[in-house]
């Protein structure tokens, strides 16, 4: 059943676990996202962002709203990272949470056009996810460098979420989008050789909690980069060097403070690709997508229940 995001962060809130908002980047990993959140009864955010849309196109919109509608889960369809324009579309269209990101204009304009937005979806019933601060890699076509992202300042968060009246925060801590989140010069190294990224900023989460009590906080770039998978990628002809995410033991933490929901994106991609990319090496005469997708999907559901029952504790939570 579809509900707004208030509902289901307001539970996660209250029994200190974390929604999961996965990006629906295809068909598949919309089924393998419903159908894994069915079996463990988490309930769970279909996360679709703006470049996704576009991929996909309408009828796969129409399809995913017809997936929310015929399952029994708590789930919700949440427009990412998007702007004035593809907000008022999505709106009209059926999503029944939005995001609004303007945290890379200034505290006052992002202040301004969050206010209108959250006017607008407020008017639909549609409840509005803000940011104040930027985390670093690709956000909304900017790119933010490493090094130049800027933590949230905890002073600023009571005024913002007042002024605006957005439902959920999303804040920046230290994590990042993407599975390059960090410069090797911002990590140190393990005995491995791989790159260990500084930890998030607990003392930020800790003092925006005090300041907005019970209210929900959203982290982005949440990806733990899992080193089997970047291993698997590499050893079947993949290149990607130094890709590393934020360690899930500090994820989970922040899942059983006030953080109720956590986007994931690159693990479930990357978890994908591994397995194609070693398919087409075990299998090179092999070109029928049902034999090499298949894995993949496996690798979908698998990612998925890690992430509910190891990280963000939202299974049985339906
Ligand atoms: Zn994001």
């Amino acid at each position: 059943m579809l509900l707004n995001m208030t509902d289901l962060l307001k539970v996660a809130n209250e029994h200190s676990f974390a929604v999961p908002a996965f990006n629906i980047g295809t068909g598949m990993i919309l089924n393998g996202v419903i159908e894994t959140c069915e079996k463990l009864k988490a309930p769970v955010i279909l996360a679709i962002h703006p470049w996704e849309l576009e991929f996909n196109g309408d009828a796969f919109l129409q399809m995913v709203l017809e997936r929310a509608h015929r399952t029994k889960l708590p789930v919700c369809i949440h427009l990412d990272h998007s702007e004035w324009g593809p907000i008022t579309r999505a709106i009209r269209a059926g999503f029944t949470s939005v995001m609004i990101d303007a945290s890379s204009k200034s505290f006052e304009d992002n202040i301004a056009l969050t206010k209108q937005v959250v006017e607008y979806a407020h008017a639909h019933g549609v409840v509005v996810e803000a940011e104040l601060g930027t985390l670093a890699g690709i956000e909304d076509e900017v790119v933010v460098e490493s090094g130049k992202e800027a933590y949230t300042r905890p002073e600023e968060v009571e005024e913002f979420v007042t002024k605006t009246g957005c439902d959920s925060l999303a804040i920046a801590i230290g994590t990042s989008h993407g599975a390059y989140k960090f410069t090797a010069a911002q990590c140190t190294r393990n005995a491995d050789g791989i790159l260990v990224p500084p930890p998030l900023r607990f003392d930020v989460l800790e003092e925006c909690m005090k300041r907005l009590p019970n209210f929900p906080i959203v982290l982005h770039g949440s990806s733990s980069v899992p080193q089997e998978f970047v291993k698997m990628v590499n050893q079947y002809g993949g290149n990607m060097p130094d890709a590393v995410g934020i360690p899930e033991e500090q994820l989970r933490k922040a899942a059983e403070l006030a953080v109720c929901k956590i986007n994931i994106d690159s693990d479930i991609r990357l978890a994908m690709t591994g397995n194609i990319r070693k398919y087409f090496a075990e299998h090179p005469d092999h070109f029928d997508p049902r034999q090499y997708l298949k894995p993949a999907r496996q690798a979908v559901k698998d990612m998925v229940a890690h992430k509910i029952q190891n990280v963000l504790g939202s299974n049985g939570k339906a």
